[in-house]
């Protein structure tokens, strides 16, 4: 059933080749990194490494050119269609690119009295910045309010009637999630713009679809000022990350601070990662764990002890739906005896490596002793009947 591009494609990850009989289930913490990764850094370590920006010389120049060519080319994978306007701050991932929004954007555009919508219920990651930003400029004596982006309960996906109710006049910004990280849903991000208003600056983090679908920021639906992502989850090394900011409305965001030296080597190897993704096509690759996600999940709903998280089931057993509401590439699943400790120790001693621990999700959902399955575009069909199995034979 494997088509022959996807077996491929899998050769083309060395930790893979080398390890065939454990399954790496975990992408949605890190992705693995495809060969071409590797070789540009050993290319980039080997022949010019130096820092930017200093040098009278070779490989200072062309560490320069290095940095700017792979802004360029962060625009270019998002299909940024003002990248004269725009700008790329290179990032440790996506924990670091939204505080950075959150410090240096957020606080010099708010105003006392203003209000933002944050989601409570995704990621970590998307919330404490925000509430960083409120207490910094209550120290100044600036008084914001921050609520929360109005979800639908089960699913965790956003209420766009709610939101455009919650959106008053002095509504200043909206942080949103396009892929949650735990139930896997698009968020029906495309619905944002509408619900928000032409005027509302709309900051995107795209850590869980930036390399499993299309983020296209010259769709009219996903007309959003901030796509923050990381490299990392994208086939990039570790502490490798990127922020796009269009810049559109409100002012411009100027990093603040001393930067120092930058990860020469993660945006290195973050431009090799677009290149590479660019060749296997994101559609193709959201097309693939949508199928991978489909099977897992159809599989585990006959299966009495398991509850998949996520009210997504019904949709995600229909593959014929459109991609903006599949699953994309994670289940998370509790099984009703058997805790998460235990059931991730019991699947890595089958060869599954799975995260079984805290997903970092805001809000009351962490408690939840829950397995979360995430895949990316190397992982096979047979991965997934031979976890099914293993499930199968614990329920
Ligand atoms: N947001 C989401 C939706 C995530 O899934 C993650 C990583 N699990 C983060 C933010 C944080 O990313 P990073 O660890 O690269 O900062």
């Amino acid at each position: 059933e494997e088509t022959r591009w996807q077996a491929e494609l899998r050769e083309q990850f060395p930790i893979l080749a080398a390890h065939p009989d454990l399954a790496y289930l975990d992408s949605a913490a890190t992705s693995q990194k495809p060969r071409a990764v590797l070789d540009a850094v050993q290319t980039y370590l080997t022949t010019s490494n130096a820092n930017a920006g200093r040098g009278t010389y070779p490989w200072a120049n062309r560490t320069t050119e290095l940095l700017e060519a792979t802004r360029q080319r962060v625009k270019e994978f998002l299909h940024d269609p003002g990248p004269d306007r725009s700008a790329v701050h290179f990032t440790g991932g996506t924990t670091e690119g939204l505080r950075t929004v959150a410090r240096d954007w957020l606080t010099a555009y708010l105003r006392d009295g203003d209000e933002i919508l944050v989601p409570f219920t995704d990621h970590r990651a998307n919330l404490d910045p925000w509430l960083e930003a409120r207490q910094l400029l209550a120290e100044r004596g600036v008084d914001v309010r921050v609520r929360a982006l109005p979800t639908q309960a089960a699913s965790g996906d956003y209420d766009h009637r709610a939101l455009a109710a919650a959106v008053g006049p002095r509504t200043r910004f909206v942080a949103a999630t396009h892929v949650h990280h735990v139930y896997g849903g698009d968020m029906n991000v495309h619905r944002l713009r509408a619900a928000v208003g032409p005027d509302v600056p709309i900051c995107l983090d795209a850590a869980q679809s930036v390399g499993h679908l299309p983020v296209r920021v010259d769709d009219p639906a996903l007309d959003v000022d901030f796509v923050v992502f990381s490299g990392h989850k994208a086939m990039a090394l570790p502490g490798s990350g990127a922020l796009w900011a269009r810049n559109a409305r409100g002012p411009v965001l100027r990093p603040g601070g001393w930067q120092g030296t930058p990860n020469t080597v993660g945006v290195v190897s973050l431009r090799a990662a677009l290149d590479w993704l660019d060749t296997v096509g994101p559609d193709r690759i959201a097309r693939w764990t949508a199928a991978l996600t489909t099977r897992l999940t159809d599989r585990l709903r006959h299966l009495a002890p398991y509850e998949v998280l996520g009210c997504r089931d019904s949709l995600a057993a229909d593959s014929a739906l459109p991609a903006a509401q599949r699953r994309h590439g994670i289940v998370t699943f509790r099984h009703s005896d058997i805790p998460s400790d235990d059931l991730g120790f019991i699947l890595y001693s089958h060869g599954f490596m799975v995260r079984a621990d805290s997903l970092c999700q805001a809000g009351a959902a962490e408690k939840d002793g829950s397995v979360r399955v995430s895949l990316h575009v190397y992982n096979t069909v047979s991965e997934i009947d031979r976890l099914s199995t293993v499930l199968a034979s614990l329920a």
